[in-house]
């Protein structure tokens, strides 16, 4: 039988820091097309591919022109069987459970299940899944891109980061940005007024600033003189191909500096990719580590850094660093699905060393509302019983488990994130 604390923390209010969501009309156009594909269009292959199945059986699995769902899903079954208790093959069973009715992926049933998938993607199922279904207060999505309009579709619902990803990578689009802008970048004072421009622009309708650059360069920030920063980008004018990986990583040091500076000044938290790859083959793990940011925490600290999927497996470090710095924050954001008992360990230790007011129970990391959902569901159940074992070995009352449960599911967000402010910038941009 469920304890008060776990049906509390079935029910509670739940922010959702971090999706890639497509929006509502791509939901519709370009969602899953039968049962297979929602169910493991999501972190799962990688996990598949690393249990053996072939690149060729993970691509018909998801390959809906196929309509032999049975043949394409006993490609992959062995592997299957092999990852069915990660976090991401837990999930997978949650998808297929709560929208499916599938207690067990069984090929014969695959067919008639399928039928489902087609009603998921109707109009306004999307907001429907994940704010009444789930129980989602509101999320905040990467779409990759600089522009943040209101979604119509939910506008205080669904809320959109200002990427900075290419910029931090040192490989701004600078086409694109004189597009954005109006402004042609041919020195480093008109490269920082565009940058200025589309925080102008953006920032006041942002929930935040997000940059995934750990996954094509180290997080180690060195702070750049004018000078250098003006060579590297005239390297970059001249021969975008040919300039030197110590060239790339100036300018992509000059350009998140100025976006950490400006995220400050427009009261905008800054998230970074930590820990862990998406994928196979690629993972570069000297790169990823929370504690390479800490000159950049030290010369920004009027802005507040989010360190997204608790580094994983690097997270005693990142929460070290939360703990030393006033200005850096933990996102369980993605970790629940990495490995659900590992994040449920991690907030345990973290209540014991950082303050709780800086941690943030979650984000899917998805495309899809079905797979955000079965990962918010999954957070929920891995954080009661993470909390409940703190009450059972008496270290927390119910009520202050309960307080925490509260606090790191929504509160906390609340606090860090101008919620009030964004929702406003977006009403009045919407009207
Ligand atoms: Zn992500």
């Amino acid at each position: 039988m469920a304890t008060d604390l776990e049906i509390f923390i079935q029910s509670a209010p739940l922010v959702d820091t971090h999706e890639h969501l497509l929006r509502e009309p791509g939901w519709a156009d370009e969602g899953p097309k039968d049962v297979l594909q929602d169910l493991f269009f999501n972190y799962v292959p990688a996990d598949l591919i690393s249990a053996g199945a072939s690149p060729e059986a993970v691509r018909r699995l998801a390959d809906p022109s196929d309509p032999d769902l049975e043949g394409r899903f006993r490609g992959v079954e062995k592997a299957w069987r092999a990852i069915r208790h990660t976090g991401y093959g837990e999930a997978v069973r949650t998808i297929a459970s709560t929208f499916y009715g599938l207690e067990e992926l069984v090929p014969e049933k695959l067919a008639e299940a399928s039928r489902r998938t087609l009603e998921l993607r109707e109009p306004g199922n999307r907001l429907r899944l994940l704010r009444d279904v789930v129980g989602l207060d509101h999320i905040q999505t990467d779409d990759f891109c600089w522009p943040c309009p209101p979604d119509e579709s939910g506008p205080d619902f669904f809320l959109y980061d200002l990427s900075w990803w290419t910029f931090c990578s040192g490989r701004p689009d600078l086409e694109q940005l004189a597009d954005a802008t109006g402004i042609t970048v041919n020195s480093v004072q008109s490269l920082d007024t565009a940058m200025e421009s589309l925080f102008e622009r953006w920032g006041p309708t942002a929930i935040a600033v997000k940059a995934q650059h750990a996954y094509n360069r180290s997080l180690a920030w060195v702070p750049r003189s004018r000078g250098e920063a003006e060579r590297s980008l005239q390297d970059y004018l001249h021969d975008p191909q040919g300039r030197s990986e110590e060239s790339r990583l100036c300018l992509g040091d000059w350009c998140w500096a100025k976006g950490a500076e400006l995220a400050g000044r427009y009261d905008l938290p800054f998230k970074l990719h930590t820990g862990y790859y998406a994928g196979n083959w690629h993972m570069v793990m000297d790169r990823i580590h929370a504690s390479h940011l800490a000159e950049l925490f030290r010369q920004y600290p009027g802005t507040r850094f989010v360190l997204m999927h608790i580094a994983h497996p690097y997270s005693d470090e990142l929460t070290a660093m939360v703990k030393h710095f006033p200005n850096a924050y933990a996102d369980l954001c993605w970790a629940w699905s990495i490995n659900p008992r590992a994040a449920g360990l991690f907030v345990r230790r973290f209540l014991h060393e950082a303050p709780i007011n800086k941690l943030f129970a979650f984000g899917g990391d998805t495309r899809w509302p079905t797979s955000a959902a079965a990962y918010a569901l999954q957070c929920r159940h891995w954080l009661s019983r993470a909390l409940r074992a703190e009450v059972e070995e008496g270290y927390l009352s119910e009520s202050e488990a309960r307080s925490v449960a509260s606090d790191v599911m929504r509160n906390n967000q609340y606090e860090c994130f101008r919620l009030d402010a964004c929702r406003s910038a977006i009403a009045a941009a919407s009207a």
